[in-house]
């Protein structure tokens, strides 16, 4: 595929594998210039099932228990919601990853359909979380379900080499003549954890109330909430980038890093808001993708006004840990007609707390190929010397809680110099985030960073803005 000029798209399907075309196909879902290919090609609309187990999708939720509420009115009955989460499923997905892990979900799917019945309602909540929808049951009948499905859940498969032993963790909550889908659904998911927090593998069936002044129910519904603007968002635009300069010392644009904004009909969401909800649902990976293209697009923008800064673009853990993420790497450059170092990728440092052998491997394809990696955030949270050593990154990023100290914390200068000369020697580049005065400046550059960014220099602003800034200075 090249870009062309106007930014439209021609396919020359000749130059590009079956696979990569695929995901190229798939992209397009999420790319309105390229949409109505998409539509040719994918079909129509976004599945109400979800296609690893063949339960309904959580978005439907609400309106599937709305429909069993309604039900249960008519014929007086009892409604019972379980939510199930097995207990660490993460460790499955690191160490043996994606591929492995969903085939351990499917057989999960199996075993849960066989207990509670392939015609009751199933749910998948999240990467290892599942409600059951119970109609017509007495609390002895809903005990008698958990306790059958924690037993045959328990029972080994092969994994790997290993035989592994899964165990689950049951919520389950019982509709009160006051409730609404939400709040059955947050009493089972408080129920849960409750179960997790007594140390997993059992069920219960009453979670104690929520501590005063946070309202577990509000909470969850903010998060339904959030996540059906991201649906909106992706399927109706209200998703934009903005860029934000990344300077040096003599003025020039070392980089611009895009920032996902989102914001439907008139309420936007802070990315600190979203981003979370978008890890724990799965759709990272079509924001990720989606923000993959765009940066592109205005990398190869930036090129044809002759500036050479790279964009930068913020990846989740969840991305990485995608079999498919090199792919869709390869072709946002080619669909863009971006070279590799046109782009570089901002690890934040949760990713470095356990890098999985899927991680390592799509961290490794993107640097072979020519793309710049970044760690994001250094200073805080799970910083460690050994990244240093192990990882392939090729720029640090220093937390703005990190440049806050500055200028009056001598300590934090001397931290800050002392990492800038050992990064440097490691041949990486040097950037302080979150500058906000003109001495903070000065004290990032006389520790010898390569680079600064903050709302001193700009604040994120669309492409056009950025494209004005760049002219008027
Ligand atoms: P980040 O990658 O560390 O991005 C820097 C954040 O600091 C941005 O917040 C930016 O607006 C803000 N910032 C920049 N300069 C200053 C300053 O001088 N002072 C202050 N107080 N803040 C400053 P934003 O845009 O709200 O993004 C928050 C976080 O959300 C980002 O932190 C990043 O981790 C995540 N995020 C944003 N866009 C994406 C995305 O497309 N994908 C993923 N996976 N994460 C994203
Ligand atoms: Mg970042
Ligand atoms: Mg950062």
């Amino acid at each position: 595929m090249h870009s062309q000029a106007d930014g439209a798209i021609a396919v020359a399907g000749d130059r590009c594998l079956p696979e990569r075309r695929e995901i190229i196909k798939r992209l397009a879902t999420t790319h309105t210039r390229i949409r109505p290919l998409a539509v040719d090609l994918c079909g129509s609309g976004i599945s109400e099932r979800d296609p690893t187990t063949g339960f309904f999708v959580r978005s439907v939720g609400p309106r599937l228990i709305t429909r069993l509420f309604a039900e249960a009115d008519r014929t007086r009955d009892t409604l019972f919601a379980l939510w199930l989460d097995l207990d660490r499923f993460r460790q499955v997905n690191d160490s043996f990853g994606y591929a492995e892990a969903d085939a351990v979900i499917v057989r999960i799917a199996e075993r849960i359909r066989s207990v509670v019945g392939a015609r009751r309602t199933l749910l998948r909540m999240g990467s290892d979380e599942f409600v059951a929808l119970l109609p017509a049951l007495d609390v002895q009948s809903a005990e008698r379900i958990a306790g059958q499905l924690l037993v045959i859940i328990d029972q080994p498969m092969p994994l790997g080499s290993i035989l592994f032993r899964p165990s689950v963790s049951i919520g389950i909550a019982s509709r009160h003549a006051a409730d609404n889908p939400l709040s059955l659904l947050e009493r089972a998911d408080r129920a849960m954890m409750e179960a997790k927090r007594q140390g997993g593998n059992r069920f219960i069936m009453k979670a104690a109330e929520p501590p005063r002044g946070v309202s577990g129910a509000q909470l969850a519904r903010e998060e339904l909430e959030v996540e059906s603007i991201l649906h909106a968002a992706l399927e109706n635009g209200g998703l934009e980038l903005h860029y934000q300069p990344i300077v040096r010392p003599n003025g020039s644009l070392e980089a611009v890093e895009a920032l996902m904004r989102c914001s439907v009909g008139g309420r936007q969401v802070s990315p600190l808001q979203f981003i979370p909800v978008a890890e724990k649902t799965g759709l990272i990976v079509r924001l990720g993708e989606w923000s993959l293209l765009q940066s592109t697009r205005c990398a190869a923008r930036l090129r044809r006004q002759g500036c050479r800064a790279k964009v930068a673009v913020n990846v989740s853990r969840v991305q990485l840990t995608s079999p498919s993420f090199l792919s869709v790497l390869h072709a946002a450059l080619i669909c863009a007609n971006v070279p590799p170092e046109g782009i570089e990728l901002e690890l934040t440092e949760s990713i470095f707390m356990d890098v999985s052998p899927i991680v390592q491997a799509n961290l490794r394809g993107a640097r072979a190929a020519g793309v710049g990696l970044a760690i994001d955030d250094f200073g805080t949270g799970y910083s460690s010397l050994s990244n240093l050593k192990d990882l392939p990154a090729t720029k640090l990023k220093f937390d703005r809680a990190f440049i806050n100290a500055l200028p009056d914390d001598r300590r934090a200068f001397t931290i800050l110099r002392a990492i800038t000369r050992l990064a440097g020697e490691l041949g990486m580049v040097v950037v302080a985030e979150g500058i906000e005065t003109p001495e903070q400046l000065a004290a990032a550059e006389a520790a010898g960073v390569d680079a600064t960014q903050g709302f001193l220099h700009a604040r994120p602003m669309s492409e056009e803005a950025l494209l004005e800034w760049m002219i008027s200075r």
